[in-house]
């Protein structure tokens, strides 16, 4: 079969069903058989997998799933593109599974159980930039069981999933992300590599799940609640930013003592916490409430 990889063969199918793009779905279609090698190999795909593709698109990266994975859901929003896959791309394969939803509406644990038998997944994704975020954090919130996520996401956002204290671009994000997985940036991607092409550079990152969190606190809401509110006011000190939000329910006082307990200054901003700081902050602040 044509790959669609090569960009004459993405025209090709592009033309014969007059396509036209969506931007409210943020479709940008790879026309690169490289970087697609290089999502597959980071994903380190094998014929015993289920894989869970979110957005096939026209199937580029799915027809390279369908041939590496034992089994391959691939979620698609876009009516428009389902008979695409199902009558032409992926026609000639028969491990995979093309649902027309919302991945964020999807019930995700329900299909690992009847598809994997609750095993962990892979999932793998181009992934629609203007909801990486919910699409991540819902599938670490909700204990989707998955061994790893390689996906597409914009530079700027692979760089703050994977950035440390002290860094510029280290934030909630960050934090959020270390707490459930380890991040590795696979692969940095122009933006000539997609059609149309992006505005923005593109990087492949892989998130391999924590089979225990690196921090263990008691709730962890509420070390994610201290963690918006540090961040929400980057440039106040964590003791401003914490006791003037409602939300964390602590006050100035509490904050000192914990702060001296943990012997940081006074003066100390959330930006220079790490994931353990604020875990011991946390557990600090839950005794003082
Ligand atoms: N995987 C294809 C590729 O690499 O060429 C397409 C990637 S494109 C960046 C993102 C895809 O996600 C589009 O096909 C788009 O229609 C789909 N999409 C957007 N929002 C979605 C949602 N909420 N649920 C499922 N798919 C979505």
């Amino acid at each position: 079969m044509a790959t669609l990889g090569d960009p004459k063969n993405t025209i090709e199918i592009l033309n014969k069903y007059h396509f036209v793009f969506q931007k409210k779905f943020g479709q940008n279609f790879l026309i690169d058989t490289h970087v697609l090698e290089k999502i597959i190999r980071a994903a380190d795909i094998t014929k015993d997998d289920m894989v869970l593709e979110i957005g096939p698109g026209i199937g580029t990266m799915t027809q390279y799933l369908c041939e590496n994975a034992r089994e391959v859901v691939a979620v698609e929003i876009d009516k428009n593109l389902i008979p695409i896959l199902t009558e032409d791309t992926l026609a000639a394969y028969d491990n995979v599974t093309v649902i027309n939803e919302d991945i964020l509406k999807l019930d995700i644990n329900r299909l690992v159980e009847e598809r994997n038998g609750g095993r962990p997944i892979k999932v793998v994704a181009n992934l629609p930039y203007y909801i990486t975020t919910p699409i991540i954090m819902g599938l670490f919130e909700s204990h989707v069981p998955i061994e790893n996520i390689t996906v597409m996401v914009q530079k700027e956002v692979a760089d703050r999933m994977q950035s440390e204290p002290g860094s510029k671009d280290y934030g909630a994000l960050s934090l959020a992300v270390q707490y459930y997985a380890e991040p590795y940036i696979a692969a940095n991607v122009p933006q000539n590599c997609f059609m149309p092409r992006p505005n923005v550079g593109s990087a492949v990152i892989r998130l391999t799940l924590h089979k225990e969190p690196p921090v263990k606190v008691t709730d962890d809401r509420f070390m994610f609640r201290l963690v918006r509110a540090s961040f929400n006011q980057r440039r106040k000190t964590l003791v401003n930013s914490l006791s003037n939000a409602p939300e964390t329910g602590v006050g100035k006082e509490a904050v000192l003592e914990a702060l001296e307990q943990m012997q940081l200054s006074p003066t100390i901003r959330g930006e220079a916490l790490s994931l353990q700081e604020f875990a011991q902050l946390s557990e600090l602040l839950l005794q003082r409430k």
